[in-house]
């Protein structure tokens, strides 16, 4: 997936260190991804108050849609992405020599560290629907070495009315072999009656709703996502559907995003666009696509500056 926006918005993942639990409805807005022929994915994350949930900082919503996905080769730095598909497929491919098909119910996690190239292309197989999520890397995994993994075999999570498919982290002691570089936690939750999952109280969390359910009492609907704040240690949900937990330790770095970038600040993103731009070693070269990219954006004519989490 790229931020494919024409002026992508300038994002400082902030933490403020709010220890409480609230309950918040965000709207996704759409936002079209791959050109002319573009699909439109609804985007859940960044929120203009709410940067970040945990270390989570991108969240996009896509399909069912018959439309192709075609993302050709672009740049990431200082974030892991997950890709998680519900339903049709993607072919992976990047500069680290992965060429992989990406199915449902298989967690995709490519760690960009220091940089790293992809692209994404939709195959013939039913309509595509899934989620991809980008989490920031913690200021000592940032300039990591790029990796990618796949993950067949995820664990489950279950008690009475619900299964939680862990991704990421842990759901009450059942943890993914993920590579994570924060305390995270990322799942896919089916609820079939009234249910309670336990949550770390330590963590902030917010659930994205794939179908209409009652989380923790509120009502929300498909596609719209409820920020829970910290403090909670249950999650209780009532109704038939599927959601998607996430959360984390409040992230304790400012963080600049730009296009696909995440930095420490105005410089790095600065460096990474140039070398881009230039072909740098840094990316690599994803094979199979004759040079063909996406160019990097024009940088705003001003220092990216932050944008906060809403306080009070
Ligand atoms: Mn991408």
């Amino acid at each position: 997936m790229s931020n494919l926006e024409a002026a992508p918005d300038v994002t400082l993942c902030h933490a403020e260190g709010d220890d409480h639990a609230v309950a918040e409805v965000f709207e996704p807005r759409a936002v079209p991804l791959g050109g002319l022929r573009a699909i439109e994915v609804d985007r859940v994350l960044p929120q203009r108050f709410l940067p970040t949930v945990g270390a989570w900082c991108f969240l996009d919503s896509f399909g069912p849609d018959d439309t192709r996905m075609r993302v050709l080769p672009h740049p990431h730095t200082g974030l892991q992405t997950v890709t998680w598909l519900l339903s049709g497929e993607i072919h992976h491919r990047d500069s680290l020599g992965s060429d992989v098909l990406v199915r449902p119910g298989q967690l995709n996690l490519m760690t960009a560290g220091r940089g790293v190239a992809h692209s994404e292309f939709s195959r013939d197989a039913g309509p595509l629907r899934g989620l991809q999520l980008w989490a920031a890397l913690p200021a000592g995994s940032a300039a990591t070495a790029p990796a990618f993994e796949q993950q067949a075999e995820l664990p489950v999570y279950a008690a009475p009315g619900v299964t939680a498919t862990v991704l990421m982290g842990s759901v009450g002691g059942v943890t993914s072999p993920a590579t994570a570089h924060t305390p995270i936690v990322g799942a896919d939750v089916t609820v079939t009656g009234a249910a309670v999952l336990p949550l770390r109280p330590d963590h902030e969390h917010a659930v994205l709703a794939l179908d209409p359910l009652a989380v923790t009492g509120v009502e929300v609907g498909a596609g719209r996502l409820l920020y829970l704040g910290t403090g909670r240690t249950e999650l209780r949900l009532a109704g038939t559907g599927r959601a998607f937990l996430l959360g984390g330790e409040p992230f304790p770095d400012e963080l600049v995003m730009w296009w696909n970038f995440v930095g420490r600040d105005h410089e790095e993103i600065v460096t990474a666009r140039a070398d881009w731009e230039a072909g740098a070693d840094r990316f690599g070269v994803v094979a199979g696509h004759d040079g063909a990219r996406i160019p990097a954006p024009d940088l705003p004519g001003v220092r990216l500056a932050p944008r906060r989490r809403r306080t009070g």
